[in-house]
């Protein structure tokens, strides 16, 4: 069974000539330990399909199960029960609580998701994100690239099985973007979570096992070989 399954998705937003359909007909599978990355301009519907794949958005119409659940049907307190327990959101903001110290939005959490780490996991999760020395820091004392894993720390604080990541990298330099692609690619190995991450950078998409690309709401596989040429096509 696929954690991750979209049966004929649809989303529309407003009506008459003022509809836009952000997302047309979408079928869509992703399995355990699959890191996929969705490219494609400004406009074309990345964040509302990754906004309905982890519950925060309705489909206008179609299906979307995650381990067998239909968020679809399910009412509001089931969604944001399934949402709290198999999904973990990085969004580019990094959605840090800038009056509280790293460790204070942390053991939030604990109470919001039950905490489901045992202590031993979380000394684990600080340690592979480096976030260890920072827990008595506020959101303004860091750096952007120490934000964003912050926010990754939160996004899996509950061991989610699907993490959503929109635009993770997109307030940092090249060097943090690939340590923190490279650590996305890590955690989704490592604990097999089935990662989606929406990207700008091209160069990234070298860290994922597949690739889509998402045009006027449309979702198409990027080929290998195309993706060569792609990045071929960018100097860097
Ligand atoms: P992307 O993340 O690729 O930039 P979005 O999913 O944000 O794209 O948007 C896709 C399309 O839907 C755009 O035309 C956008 O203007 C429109 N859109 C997004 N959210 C809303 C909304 N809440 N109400 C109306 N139109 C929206
Ligand atoms: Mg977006």
């Amino acid at each position: 069974m696929a954690v991750l399954e979209l049966h004929g998705v649809k989303k529309s937003y407003g009506s008459g000539h003022k509809k836009v359909d952000a997302l047309k007909e979408t079928h869509f599978l992703a399995d355990r330990g699959e890191l996929i990355a969705i490219i494609g301009p400004s406009g074309s519907g990345k964040s509302t399909f990754l906004s309905i794949v982890g519950g925060l958005l309705s489909p206008t119409s179609g299906d979307v199960m995650i381990n067998g659940n239909n968020l679809t049907v399910s009412n509001e307190k089931e969604r944001s029960k399934i949402r709290l327990k198999e999904i973990g959101f990085v969004l580019q903001a990094s959605n840090l609580v800038p009056f509280l110290s790293v460790s204070n939005q942390l053991k939030l959490l604990d109470k919001v998701k039950n905490g489901n780490l045992s202590k031993a996991e979380r000394d684990q999760l600080y340690e592979d994100l480096d976030i260890a020395g920072l827990l008595k820091k506020y959101p303004s004392d860091l750096s952007g690239g120490q934000r964003q894993r912050v926010a990754i720390a939160k996004a899996l604080y509950s061991n989610p099985s699907i993490i959503l990541a929109d635009e993770p990298t997109a307030s940092l330099d090249s060097d943090r973007a690939y340590e923190v692609m490279s650590l996305f690619k890590k955690i989704t190995k490592q604990k097999k979570t089935t990662t989606i991450v929406v990207t700008h950078d091209i160069r990234l998409i070298d860290y994922c096992d597949r690739v889509f690309n998402m045009t006027d709401g449309v979702l198409l596989a990027v080929e290998r070989e195309d993706k060569r040429i792609q990045i071929a096509g960018k100097s860097h």
